[in-house]
């Protein structure tokens, strides 16, 4: 089965080509290129959404599992919902962004951090891509050692998602609710870009399509500035004294896109 990107852009190419035409013209390229900025932003996004629906379906959190497992655990599942058509050219320019993306964001890692190094986040994306149809990413080849049995983690992950998360009911789960807040005056240009890339609409139509989540669930776009951590992106579970007042949400914080935006690094194209 596909769901995610795969299913999504079956439907839409055509269009997806269009805009990422007009997108380009005229741009002079300052910074990483789009499809870099575009897919780590989407994927960042993407391995929240991760967290979400462990969260929500199976009762996987920091209370059940341990961190680490948990961090990487929201990588395949962002792996598995990004993994494009072999013959969709912008999905596939993305998640190589995004792979690229994590091979240049090494800089600031420290044994502390839960997440998996840079390039071990970096190469688990490749190996999901080329692992979902080894034909048709014949390319990725040269990337991925035998020994990492892409294929076989492919479909491993893809069938547990598909068994243990996939709404297989008729009905449907609670929506999703998307607000983007008024940026500071200096985030202004990172909001137009976050919403211009309606990544975020599309991460609400893949999980509400495919997912069934059962706590009302909100996906803010923010200033983060002064509410915590603004150079990562949140998964937080909000629990009150009248519990119909509990909620998830997802705060993409408008600061990390701007840091990629205008990120000083040579990236070859
Ligand atoms: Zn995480």
């Amino acid at each position: 089965m596909t769901f995610g990107r795969a299913s999504r852009l079956a439907s839409c190419v055509g269009l997806a080509l269009i805009v990422s035409a007009q997108a380009s013209q005229g741009e002079t390229p300052q910074g990483p290129p789009n499809s870099v900025v575009q897919g780590f932003i989407r994927f960042m996004a993407y391995h929240e959404a991760g967290h979400l629906i462990m969260n929500q379906i199976q009762g996987i959190n920091a209370s059940t599992w341990p961190i680490e497992d948990i961090e990487r655990y929201a990588d395949e599942i962002a792996a598995i919902l990004l993994v494009p058509d072999a013959d969709d050219p912008d999905g596939v320019d993305e998640i190589i962004g995004a792979a690229n993306g994590w091979l240049r964001a090494g800089a600031g890692y420290t044994s502390k951090d839960p997440h998996a190094p840079p390039e071990e986040r970096a190469f688990n994306i490749i190996c999901y891509v080329y692992g979902s149809n080894p034909e048709g990413f014949k390319d990725f080849e040269q990337y991925v050692k035998p020994e990492w049995n892409c294929a076989g983690k492919f479909k491993a992950t893809d069938d547990e998602v598909e068994e243990g998360f996939v709404n297989n009911t008729d009905g449907k789960g609670l929506p999703i609710e998307l607000s983007y807040v008024a940026p500071t005056p200096a985030m202004r240009d990172a909001k137009d870009f976050l919403q211009a890339s309606e990544i975020l609409e599309d991460l609400v139509k893949d999980i509400e399509g495919d997912f069934k989540l059962t706590r009302p669930t909100k996906l803010v776009a923010m200033s983060c500035k002064g509410h915590g951590d603004e150079g990562t992106f949140h998964f937080d579970t909000f629990q009150n004294a009248d519990p119909s007042k509990n909620f998830d949400r997802i705060a993409i914080c408008y600061e990390l896109v701007d840091m990629w935006m205008k990120a000083k690094i040579d990236f070859p194209e």
